[in-house]
């Protein structure tokens, strides 16, 4: 009895010391912080989007419980939002990606037919740009491109003001940043910043696209923007300034969840 007592002690202290093994493994893989993430050196051709995100192992599909189609988003965006919604759906809440990474010719698509069906509207090329750039970016300079931002439920300013709508952006206000998002167009005339209308349902995942838009900014030049109707306006404009950086500043404040 006592002998059978000791074997079956034994054969626990050795799965104990098995489990203790591989968290002492997990604890001394190198943290986030320690390892050097691959997005604080990145080629332009990321920033542009003239890249095919379905084949770059950065990006990944997002759930088919989280979008409403096939979305991409960078993996450590992907890995965060699922956090975020999981969290959300325990509230009741859902939310869903409805435009995820987008490329420079998907941009370039969006941009095109705004500008063939508004150019004869406007007298100048810089006003039709202007009138679609409430909305609408050029290509080549969307934080989509990144993969680090994406859309939420509703591209309706509407949707967001009453009903499941109102709550799902209250949500969003009060719990976004715990899991890094932000929601880079917010009000303009409360936070005096430059750029887009406001967009309720467009959110950056800020510990990348912070880094992302200072490489932006040091790497991306009025030439480079270029290759679609229109573009000669970018400078015009002041697409860089105004608009890739035309960002809500309470956003800059957010860093690794
Ligand atoms: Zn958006």
């Amino acid at each position: 009895m006592n002998s059978n007592l000791r074997i079956v002690n034994f054969g626990n202290m050795i799965k104990k010391a098995i489990v203790l093994f591989i968290v002492a493994i997990l604890f001394s893989l190198p943290g986030r912080s320690q390892i050097v993430p691959w997005y604080f050196e990145v080629d332009e051709n990321l920033l542009l989007g003239k890249i095919d995100f379905t084949k770059d192992a950065r990006f990944n599909l997002v759930a088919s419980n989280r979008s409403t189609k096939t979305c991409y988003l960078l993996v450590e965006v992907n890995w965060a939002f699922e956090e975020m919604a999981a969290a959300a759906q325990k509230e009741g809440v859902t939310l869903k990606v409805i435009s995820g990474a987008r490329n420079f010719d998907m941009q370039k698509a969006i941009w095109e037919k705004k500008w063939n069906a508004r150019r004869p509207n406007f007298k100048s090329d810089r006003e039709t740009a202007l009138d679609i750039l409430k909305y609408s970016s050029m290509p080549g300079t969307s934080r989509h491109h990144w993969g680090t931002d994406l859309d939420v439920n509703s591209l309706e300013p509407s949707y967001f003001a009453s009903g499941k709508g109102k709550l799902e952006y209250e949500w969003l206000q009060k719990n976004a940043a715990r899991f890094g998002f932000c929601q880079t167009y917010d009000n303009k005339s409360n936070s005096g910043r430059s750029g887009y209308s406001e967009e309720k349902w467009h959110y950056s995942y800020m510990p990348i696209s912070t880094v992302l838009l200072n490489q932006y900014n040091e790497k991306i030049s009025y030439e480079k923007i270029n290759g679609f109707a229109g573009s000669q306006t970018a400078k015009e404009v002041e697409m860089i300034r105004d608009y890739v950086n035309g960002i809500a500043v309470s956003c800059n404040t957010i860093t690794f969840p």
